[in-house]
């Protein structure tokens, strides 16, 4: 049958892997916040997962659709996109993350367009709008994720002018100074005005997105919202009292929101009670016996500030030699997929600098910098949450930032404190009142703040924590998910005489 809502996100909510011929599942290798997310939206609803999957002769006949997990998600079905690797490559792995990535996140400058690769990003979206168009119930909902399906929106209105299509930007947004530089602008914004809803994170990326579209279309506000009750009204980078709800577009309306989105706090709660979570709670203090921890957790990505940090740290270490033998830094990069240069050039940066600072300061029984290279499972991450005293994230810029969300949850959850130094570029900033922010971009206020948080006496802790925890508790996935639906169905539903 036909589905009433259905996701399309690029990447399947589980990774394949062909052995003998047989297409496997697997838990997906590199983590991905949104995914579970997603997910548990599924947990009492049907609907269905549009997504590429290779298309390699070895693995036999290729099944389109498969129930994506009987148990948890039974009303849930992925429907396969079978894609060449060749155009996996091109449209993922290089030309997303070599112009729009870059790009959005407000470095221009490392954005390298290609035509040959934007027609081929153009024929994949055109694929996603098909496969979906097939999918979709009369007048049902088709939404949309992030920066690699730009163009699925105008293949789609124009095979199902029927449906109702939301789309959903997973990462910043930047202004018209920025956006502009697309060769493409005009197509991709015109894609998305052919949206009833689009949602971003934050009112900074909306009133973005307005700016931007203000170039290419005849945009008109209608409505503004008043934004400051939801949103901290930070300042030049994040916040802003009101933001545009509904615009004009030559006749036609489209509704923008900001829905930030959250975590389980649900599947954290119950992750945080099994035996083997508590266990590795303890094992992890007992390591630590007797010293501060400062935990640091990202993707391998330019955009997310590690060595700013390790500039900040070590600086940190020079004007307070307290700290030496008593705080250690737990750093934690996972690797990069795909192999761009890019992110080779990084991580031999940051592994110098790991090396620098290990070499200048370590002592007899005490090492400043912890670093793992690799993927922490979710179960141990939880532990290096629960077991640290400052939970420093400090992006260049970032849409959101879950693992923010993810501490302020361990640490509500357990009725412990902790403090969050969160950067000012990132997303959650306009949301988390609690945390403490800094510019990364400023290595003596890297270094002010968090020797500010380091020596928080627990009364502050505790309110900033209780703020923190107050603000995820009711605006976890769940209600973010239901916040959605419904102002796609507002934007959706007002009768035709209103338009
Ligand atoms: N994560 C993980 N293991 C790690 C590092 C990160 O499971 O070793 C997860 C983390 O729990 C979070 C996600 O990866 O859910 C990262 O999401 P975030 O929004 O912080 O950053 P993104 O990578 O999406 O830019």
């Amino acid at each position: 049958g036909k589905s009433d809502l259905v996701m399309v996100y690029h990447r399947l909510p589980y990774d394949e892997v062909i052995e003998e011929g047989e297409v496997k599942r697997r838990r997906p290798k590199s983590p991905n916040g949104i995914i579970p997310t997603l997910l548990s939206f599924f947990t009492e609803r049907t609907g269905s997962w549009v997504a590429w999957s290779i298309d390699d002769p070895k693995r036999g006949k290729f099944a389109t659709h498969t129930v994506v997990d009987p148990k948890l998600y039974p009303g849930l079905v992925a429907s396969r996109l079978p894609l060449s690797k060749k155009d996996v490559d091109v449209f993922y792995k290089r030309f997303s993350k070599e112009a729009f990535w870059p790009l959005l996140h407000t470095f221009w400058e490392r954005a390298r367009f290609k035509e040959e690769d934007w027609q081929v990003y153009c024929r994949v979206n055109k694929a996603f709008a098909e496969q979906a168009a097939a999918e979709v119930a009369y007048e049902g909902i088709v939404w949309i994720h992030d920066y690699n399906l730009w163009m699925v929106p105008a293949y789609l209105r124009e095979l199902r002018p029927d449906v109702k299509i939301a789309f959903l930007h997973h990462t910043h947004f930047p202004g018209a100074d920025v956006f502009n530089v697309v060769p493409w602008r005009r197509e991709i914004i015109g894609s998305l005005l052919q949206c009833d809803y689009i949602s971003f994170h934050i009112p900074r990326q909306v009133e973005n997105f307005v700016d931007v579209a203000r170039g290419v279309a005849p945009v008109e506000v209608i409505e503004t919202e008043d934004s400051a009750p939801r949103f901290r009204t930070y300042g030049f980078a994040l916040g802003l009292d009101t933001m545009p709800s509904v615009i004009d577009v030559g006749g036609r309306r489209v509704h923008l929101g900001a829905n930030p989105v959250s975590v389980d706090t649900k599947r954290i709660e119950q992750t945080l009670a099994s035996a083997a979570v508590q266990e590795s709670i303890a094992r992890v203090k007992d390591e630590f016996e007797g010293q501060r921890i400062a935990l640091a957790v990202s993707r391998l990505d330019y955009t997310k500030g590690v060595l700013q940090q390790l500039e900040a740290f070590e600086r940190a270490l020079l004007e307070d030699p307290s700290l030496l033998g008593e705080l250690s830094l737990v750093l934690v990069c996972v690797p990069a997929a795909g192999e761009m240069t890019v992110y080779k050039t990084l991580q031999n940066q940051i592994e110098q600098a790991v090396g620098r600072i290990n070499g200048r300061f370590s002592r007899m029984g005490w090492m400043p910098v912890h670093f793992y290279f690799r993927p922490i499972p979710f179960e141990e991450l939880l532990a290096y949450y629960a077991n640290a005293d400052v939970m420093w994230i400090t992006p260049l810029r970032d849409g959101l930032n879950l693992v923010a969300k993810e501490y302020a949850a361990v640490h509500g959850l357990r009725g412990t404190s902790g403090t969050l130094v969160l950067s000012e570029f990132a997303g959650a900033a306009a949301e988390l009142r609690g945390a403490v922010l800094t510019n990364p971009h400023d290595v003596s206020d890297m270094v002010r703040v968090f020797l500010q948080a380091v020596d928080m006496d627990e009364a502050e802790a505790k309110d900033r924590m209780r703020g923190l925890w107050d603000t995820i508790r009711h605006h976890d996935s769940k209600a973010w998910a239901d916040g959605f639906l419904a102002a796609v169905e507002a934007a959706t539903s007002s009768a035709p005489g209103d338009e």
